[in-house]
Order: C-alpha cells, then sequence, then structure tokens
C-alpha cells in the first residue's frame, strides 16, 4: 500500500492544490516510479478545464514523466528498481489487439491514458503497466527528457510516417511544447524547416532550434507568399485555425497533419484538397516501440527540450503563462518540491 503526494483540481479549472491518495496493491505487471520531473504539457490544461469531456475530479494532471522505478509487480521484466525511465501519454494497453500486434500501441481502442482515469505525475509517484515505462537512454538529461515523452514522441511521429527526407520541406505551425520539438526533430532528419508563428517574438528562437525560414502569420501576405511550398505541414495549434489557408501551403501530395488538440469541430474545403492531391491527416502520440528510437534519435543527436523548471507550487501560474503562449517553450515541475 502506498501513500501517493500530488498536486489536484478537485473540480473543473479549479486551481491545482496539494491531495493525497492511497495507491493500493501494485498490480503484479505495473511499475511505480519515483516521479523526479514533471513536463506541462498543453493537454493537462485542456484535461483541467474538461475541454474534451474525458476529466475525472479530482483531477492530478502531468504525463511528461521522469523519474526511477521505485517498485515492480512481480511479473514485470522489462525495468528494474532504481532505473531512470519515463512516462507518456498512456499508460496501458491491451497488447492484442490489431493495432497493439502492430506496433501502433498508442491507436488501441482501449488504452488507458495517465491523467485518463488515472492519477498522473504531478505526484511524488505514479504508476503505470510496465510496457508503457521506459528506460531514458545514457545521455538524456533527466530534467529536460519529459516532454520528449508526450510532446517529442507527438510530432516525431508524422515525421517518420511521412517519410520525411533531406529533400523535403517541413512547415510547423504554433512554437509552443510540441512545436519547438518538431522545429529540432525535422531539422534533425536534414528538412528545410520553415516555423509559422504569430508574431516575430520567436523569429530569433527558430533559428536557433534549426528553422531555415520564418512567416509571421500577423503579417499581411506572409502565408500567400509560401503556397504550394510544403511536402509536409504539422500543426500544433491548441485553437481552431483557417484550415484552408493553410492547407493552400502544401505542395503536390502534401500532407497537414494535425496534432493541435482544440474541442470545437473544424472544417475545410474539400476544392482545397483536390488542388495538388493534398492530405488532411491526424495523428496521436506514437507507438512504444517507435517512442524508444525516438529517444535513442534524441540522445544521438543531442535533442533537448528547451524547458524552464519550476517548483510545484508554481504551477497555477504557469497555466497561465502557458495560455499566454509565454514559455520558452516547456515548463518542468521539479517534483522533490511536491
Ligand atoms: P503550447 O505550448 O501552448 O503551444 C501551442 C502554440 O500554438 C502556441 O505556442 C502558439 O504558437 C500557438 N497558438 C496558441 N493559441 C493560438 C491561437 N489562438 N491561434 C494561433 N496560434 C495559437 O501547447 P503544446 O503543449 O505544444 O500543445 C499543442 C496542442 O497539441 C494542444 O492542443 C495539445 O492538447 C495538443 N497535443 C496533442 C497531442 C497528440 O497526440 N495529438 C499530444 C500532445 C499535445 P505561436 O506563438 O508560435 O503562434
Ligand atoms: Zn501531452
Amino acid at each position: 500500500m502506498t501513500m501517493i503526494r500530488s498536486y489536484a483540481a478537485l473540480q473543473a479549472g479549479a486551481p491545482l492544490q496539494p491531495f493525497e491518495y492511497e495507491a493500493g496493491e501494485l498490480p503484479r505487471d505495473h511499475v511505480e516510479i519515483d516521479v523526479k520531473y514533471c513536463g506541462l504539457c498543453h493537454s493537462d490544461l485542456s484535461m483541467l478545464d474538461n475541454d474534451w469531456g474525458l476529466s475525472q475530479y479530482p483531477f492530478v494532471a502531468g504525463h511528461e514523466i521522469i523519474g526511477t522505478v521505485a517498485a515492480v509487480g512481480a511479473g514485470v521484466q522489462t525495468v528494474r528498481p532504481g532505473q531512470t525511465v519515463g512516462l507518456g501519454w498512456y499508460s496501458q494497453s491491451c497488447m492484442h489487439c490489431d493495432q497493439c500486434m502492430s506496433g501502433d500501441h498508442n491507436l488501441c481502442p482501449t488504452a488507458e491514458g495517465t491523467i485518463v482515469g488515472r492519477h498522473g505525475g504531478f505526484a511524488d509517484k505514479v504508476r503505470a503497466h510496465a510496457s508503457w515505462v521506459l528506460p531514458l537512454p545514457d545521455g538524456l538529461d533527466p530534467a529536460t527528457s519529459g516532454p520528449l515523452f508526450c510532446g517529442g514522441i507527438t510530432v516525431f511521429n508524422p515525421i517518420i510516417r511521412n517519410g520525411i527526407a533531406a529533400t523535403d520541406r517541413v512547415g510547423v505551425i504554433g512554437i509552443g511544447g510540441l512545436g519547438h520539438m518538431a522545429v529540432k526533430l525535422a531539422h534533425a532528419m536534414g528538412a528545410e524547416v520553415t516555423v509559422i508563428s504569430r508574431s516575430n517574438s520567436k523569429k530569433d528562437d527558430a533559428a536557433r532550434l534549426g528553422a531555415d525560414h520564418y512567416v509571421a502569420t500577423e503579417e499581411a501576405g506572409a502565408l500567400r507568399a509560401h503556397r504550394n511550398e510544403f511536402d509536409l505541414i504539422i500543426n500544433t495549434v491548441s485553437a481552431p485555425l483557417d484550415l484552408d489557408t493553410y492547407l493552400r501551403l502544401l505542395r503536390l501530395d502534401g500532407t497537414m497533419v494535425n496534432v493541435g488538440a482544440p474541442p470545437e469541430p473544424l472544417s475545410l474545403r474539400v476544392f482545397t484538397l483536390f488542388g495538388n492531391r493534398r492530405s488532411f491527416a491526424g495523428s496521436s502520440i506514437g507507438g512504444i516501440r517507435e517512442t524508444q528510437e525516438m529517444l535513442d534519435f534524441c540522445a544521438e543527436h543531442g535533442i533537448v527540450p528547451d524547458t524552464e523548471l519550476i517548483d510545484g507550487a508554481q504551477v497555477n501560474e504557469a497555466w497561465d503563462r502557458v495560455l499566454a503562449s509565454d514559455v520558452r517553450y516547456r515548463f518542468v515541475i521539479d517534483a522533490s518540491t511536491i
């Protein structure tokens, strides 16, 4: 039996406050992690506000988790106590559906989110099925690697699935937590990368992150100048956009992958897709093996999220700064302060 200390919201939109819960027996195929660091993803904020109708309260956010294995159930063979590991959006999947058997565990119809019907990583401990608890490769810093486990894999997936090569042009819309990692990853793959941001406030950073070009959409005609240009556009924006305007930026057979998750329905004109045989797609996180590949790739290429470390008590103020796009580019909670 384990008492877990955490920060929780007691109702939709309420501030997070200290909250303790009893976790019960550790199931035989589960791992208990001593949380060291946990990133703040925009999805935590959407779940806090119940934007997607999935939230349960008390709600403990946090799904970009780094820690050390505290205990393992009797059936666990993949990780051992003391090992440094990470855990992202999912904590469990069935392991026998078509999607799981194909390695697309993130698309398992019964996959369980770390913060959906479970308590997440803004806590001193968190638990998950062993299959989703991945060892952190040597060379990645535990203090900055948490955001790779949700934001990182979410943007790595469309880059890999669309076969992005050095000859390809990739546009990234929205330079927040996901967007800044998309720029780093696409640049490391050798692609020509264009940042599409609202203003010029991130222009200097964009070059440092690896972008070749910068578009500030608030400037009149800025997007029109890039029509028919991109092989892949990754839309990370958390609010609805005028999709047709952005789809027109795709060249022949180009694809726009929407990873941003606004609660509102989106609309587009099919005629925009007819032109250049364009595609509009969605993507959610990534499979287990793909996540490990992404971690290894980041370790090999020195790809590190840009993070700002905060104490647990600063989390409510940090939410406001995420909403105001005033974070460069991901907050990470130091779990020793919880
Ligand atoms: P974030 O750090 O808040 O970044 C979002 C960026 O979008 C902002 O930095 C801003 O970039 C831009 N933006 C925000 N509001 C906008 C608006 N009204 N109009 C135009 N641009 C706007 O969020 P995040 O953590 O990267 O997450 C991004 C989205 O992905 C969220 O919806 C999140 O829930 C979702 N998500 C999805 C998955 C998945 O599996 N599909 C996984 C993780 C997160 P600029 O200032 O550069 O314009
Ligand atoms: Zn996330």
